[in-house]
């Protein structure tokens, strides 16, 4: 079974991910990247560019500042709302996440209950300090934005960081309607930061205070929420969904969602392609993958439709949520229409519609994370993280066998090939090849090619498969259409033969 120090430890140790600034003892909830995770996140971010960017032609990345005047947060709720509660101890002055320390003593979720029921509870309970187990004040609401103070002196303004993506869409709203030429529904997607004073930042990149999130904005015309022209493409897909209500998880084709859990076919239709993103296109058995039902105490006011993406994670004791489809009806247009005074109305062709917004809306860290628990695997004489081939963080390693009789030359040659031709090359040429092997297996790469006293003969080169360590031999110039196959998911014995 992986456990959490597990996946810490090759992380680290290959060049992953670990803590941020630990030469000056670091501040936790915040994660550095090195060179592998750059690839790796690069790889998923462009997967899910490609994959929900693809759903419609009207649906565009774009880039934005991170830091707003105190006006937009003022206009999304966060000023008022984007709290924890926070229980402190009466002792110690230990500041604990109130929710949190009751789930742990009573093994249930307290999502979405007021400081005052919590307080209750803890009182009820006898719920102590978790640090010293003096008794605790009453529950408090803590806001988890970061405060800014940009500029100097008398121009001082008060902004924050985005505690979320979504904000920077509902700004540039009006600009890309207008510049993509006032059509509807328009998707507009964001890969960027967001900041948020955890209390508890804990299980590495599952909960930090700086992350990063892939979210798509969809404004729609709300009159058209029981339509979409593809819908019958999905009709008879099966989502696995656990009811607000429910405790097991259930089967159910998407027309049957229709009626039975009266969510409309809009909706409905992007279950579908988050589901299949998951499990058709990143290979997570379909057994991990759940969409949860939120409650109605659980979900934000404004959000009428709301489940969760979930993922089994065997190391963290379970299903944790990865992200979210909210449908946020016209809140974000209509709190940035009144406190900007800005019309968020738009006209097409005589009709005035005030556009909803459906959120696809992803954690990039936390799906990180599912990535190697999906990929950690420990055998008998190797570790090996086995990516899905199409997100790994390279596509390919070249090795020379030995470092002489011309091999390097011909490695280098074989290097340059392949990245000319587009692939994310590894070479390596240091120590025996058993153990380059395993370096290439412990890094997640998929394929390593290997050049050899025939490749000198006869241009001919091994490609080992990294899952199976089935080894083909084949031609030199057949190397880039092989690969391309390979990537997409074609056995290694389909390719050619084996040796
Ligand atoms: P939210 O805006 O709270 O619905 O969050 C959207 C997504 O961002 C979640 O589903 C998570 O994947 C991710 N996320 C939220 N909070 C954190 C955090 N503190 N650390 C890492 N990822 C987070």
């Amino acid at each position: 079974m992986v456990t959490l120090e597990n996946i810490l430890d090759i992380a680290k140790r290959r060049g992953f991910f670990w803590q941020s600034c630990s030469i000056h003892g670091a501040v936790a909830g915040f994660y550095d990247y090195g060179h592998l995770g750059a690839l790796l996140r690069n790889k998923w971010e462009d997967l899910w560019g490609k994959t929900f960017l693809g759903l419609d032609d009207n649906f565009y990345e774009i880039k934005t500042s991170v830091i707003m005047p105190e006006a937009v947060f003022k206009a999304s709720g966060h000023l008022a709302n984007f709290t924890d509660p926070i229980a402190k101890c009466k002792k110690c002055g230990n500041v604990m996440r109130a929710d949190h320390i009751i789930e742990d003593v009573l093994k249930e979720s307290f999502e979405g209950i007021t400081p005052e029921g919590l307080t209750e509870l803890i009182k009820k309970h006898n719920i102590k300090c978790s640090k010293c187990k003096s008794s605790l004040e009453n529950v408090e609401s803590f806001n988890m934005m970061f405060p800014l103070d940009v500029g100097a002196g008398k121009s001082t303004q008060r902004c924050y960081p985005s505690a979320e993506t979504a904000q920077q869409a509902y700004v540039n709203f009006k600009q890309e309607f207008e510049a993509l030429r006032r059509r509807l529904p328009m998707g507009l997607a964001i890969i960027g930061k967001a900041f948020r004073n955890e209390i508890a930042p804990r299980n590495a990149l599952i909960r930090m205070r700086e992350f990063t999130q892939a979210e798509l904005q969809i404004f729609f015309d709300p009159d058209t929420i029981n339509e979409h022209p593809d819908f019958s493409k999905v009709q008879n897909y099966k989502l696995s969904i656990l009811p607000a209500k429910g405790k097991k998880i259930v089967e159910i084709n998407c027309k049957d969602a229709l009626t039975k859990l009266k969510l409309p076919k809009f909706y409905v239709y992007h279950m579908a392609f988050v589901q299949k993103f998951y499990t058709d296109i990143l290979g997570f058995p379909k057994e991990k993958f759940r969409f949860r039902e939120l409650s109605e105490e659980e979900r934000a006011f404004y959000n009428r439709y709301h489940f969760d993406i979930e993922l089994d994670l065997e190391s963290l004791g379970g299903f944790k949520e990865l992200g979210g489809i909210h449908y946020r009806t016209d809140h974000d247009l209509k709190g940035h229409q009144e406190v900007s005074g800005e019309k968020m109305e738009v006209n097409i062709e005589g009709k005035k519609i005030l556009p909803h917004v459906l959120e696809l809306s992803f954690g990039v860290d936390r799906n990180m994370y599912a990535l190697f628990e999906l990929a950690y695997v420990e055998e008998k004489e190797r570790t090996v993280l086995k990516f899905p081939r199409i997100v790994s963080p390279y596509d390919v390693a070249v090795f020379p066998l030995v470092n002489k009789e011309k091999m390097p030359e011909k490695a280098r040659d074989v290097q340059k090939l392949l990245a000319d031709a587009g692939f994310v090359v590894f070479y390596d040429s240091s120590a025996s090849i058993g153990r380059r092997y395993r370096r290439m297996d412990e890094i997640g790469c998929p394929a390593g090619i290997t050049i050899d006293g025939d490749t000198i003969k006869n241009n001919s080169v091994t490609i080992r498969d990294r899952d199976t360590m089935k080894q083909i031999r084949i031609k030199i110039k057949d190397l880039p259409e092989i690969l391309k196959s390979f990537l997409s998911g074609e056995k290694i014995e389909k390719l050619g033969k084996l040796v």
